[in-house]
């Protein structure tokens, strides 16, 4: 069997890691691939649709897992399925759940998913009258694929207004921000539940809370995760009820009405206030660094799981009782200004954790940063504590310019 993994993230790595040890799999190939993938298969160059299509059939791929939304949201399911070849993620229209946050809020209100209240807004003098009549803080997102970056809350009336004009009329993230979803503030704390597909039922997985704030503390400005943690620590039985009675149901059924069989991941961020769970968005694939911990966990063959899921067949998730860590090591500075090309020293010296690389290259036979999010350590034990120690003291082993990581991940 030969897989095609697509994106090159850590999340990749895991994927490949967990992988790795099927004697099934005869090779696997990386677009656009990391220093990890290097040693595990082979990289593939070009990540275009029609590229990766050409590369699929010219191999005779026999799977392609997809990690990243914008594959998806670009129609590289459409497109594979057309020439008959075999794909784990959603079709283009179903990505759309991710790819338009107005799209995903009007499916969970036609069927009641609970969620915060919104109105979605098309022309700008409808939003800046709207925003004028209520209470903050408002949570102002545009609706399209903005990096991460698309989603304010604003704490007065005066960073509403700004944040619709940038939105609307500055166009900052171009035809993202044209249409706007304008939300009610929730408090409280997140997590977030990744669910396989059959195409005919939804399988969770272990709840995840992952680091979103670059520093300890949850402090500075979002990224794309700095960290994660299984199971989520706060997350109860009773929010597990909540969530698959008022989400994960109705989703289902949602997605039956549009007569959605899909056969992939689906990822909710969730938002536990006082009043219970509630969706804040779905990913229409394994987030990053949620994907990490999973792994780490599941006890499933992963491909079985897969091929099960693509057949239509119903799968059992098994998860270990232990708890899983993942820290993320950057690179300083980011999610701002960064600097790449410093030598990554000492991965061979770490052996208490699996190192999965993200933003790293080889060259000859060394590694250096080329990324904002370098490389993920992430190690199991019988308690958080125990857990987090292990890649805190593999942390400390692996040197190279301008590291940074946080210092609170997984410690309680
Ligand atoms: P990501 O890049 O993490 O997928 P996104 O840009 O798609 O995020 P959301 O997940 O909808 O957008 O929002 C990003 C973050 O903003 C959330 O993780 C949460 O911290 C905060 N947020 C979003 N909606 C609300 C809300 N209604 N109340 C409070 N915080 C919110």
């Amino acid at each position: 069997m030969k897989i095609l993994i697509v994106g090159n993230g850590a999340r990749e790595s895991a994927i490949a890691m967990k992988l790795k040890s099927d004697n099934r799999i005869t090779k696997m190939y990386f677009a656009k691939g990391n220093a990890s993938t290097d040693s595990l298969g082979q990289n593939v160059y070009d990540d275009s649709v029609e590229g990766l299509r050409d590369f699929a059939i010219k191999e005779r791929i026999d799977l392609t897992i997809v990690g990243p939304e914008a594959p998806l949201v670009d129609g590289i399911v459409d497109e594979f399925k057309k020439h008959n070849l075999k794909i784990f993620g959603p079709r283009k229209r179903t990505a759309e759940l991710e790819g338009s946050k107005a799209f995903s809020k009007k499916f969970m209100q036609t069927h009641n998913i609970k969620t915060a209240n919104a109105v979605v807004f098309d022309a700008y003098q409808e939003a800046i009258d709207y925003v004028r009549s209520q209470e903050f803080p408002l949570v102002i997102k545009a609706s399209g694929l903005a990096g991460g970056k698309g989603v304010v809350i604003a704490d007065d009336l005066e960073e509403a207004e700004a944040t619709i004009h940038r939105f609307m009329i500055e166009r900052v993230f171009g035809d993202a921000g044209i249409q706007l979803v304008i939300e009610e503030y929730l408090r409280g704390f997140e997590t977030s539940i990744i669910a396989f597909s059959n195409g005919e039922k939804l399988f969770p997985c272990i709840p995840v809370k992952d680091y979103k704030k670059a520093g300890s503390g949850d402090t500075g400005p979002n990224t794309g995760g700095m960290g994660s943690v299984a199971p989520s620590p706060e997350f109860t039985a009773e929010h597990q009820k909540d969530f698959e009675e008022n989400i994960l149901k109705p989703t289902l059924e949602g997605l039956q009405a549009y007569n959605i069989r899909f056969k992939g991941f689906i990822f909710f961020g969730l938002m536990v206030t006082a009043n219970g769970t509630y969706l804040l968005e779905y990913n229409m694939r394994l987030g990053d660094p949620e994907t990490q911990v999973i792994m780490a966990l599941m006890e499933n063959i992963l491909f079985d799981v897969i091929m099960d899921c693509l057949e239509g067949n119903d799968i059992d998730l098994k998860f270990s009782d232990k708890k899983a860590v993942c820290l993320v090591m950057c690179s300083g500075g980011y999610p701002r200004q960064i600097e790449t090309g410093f030598e990554i020293r000492n991965t061979e010296k770490v052996h208490q954790s699996q190192v999965l690389f993200a933003g790293a290259k080889m060259r000859g036979d060394r590694i250096y940063t080329s990324g904002g999010r370098v490389l993920s350590l992430v190690a199991t034990g019988d308690s958080y504590e125990e857990a987090s120690k292990k890649v805190y003291e593999d942390a400390r082993v692996i040197h190279y310019d301008y590291e940074y990581y946080r210092e609170d991940i997984g410690k309680f």
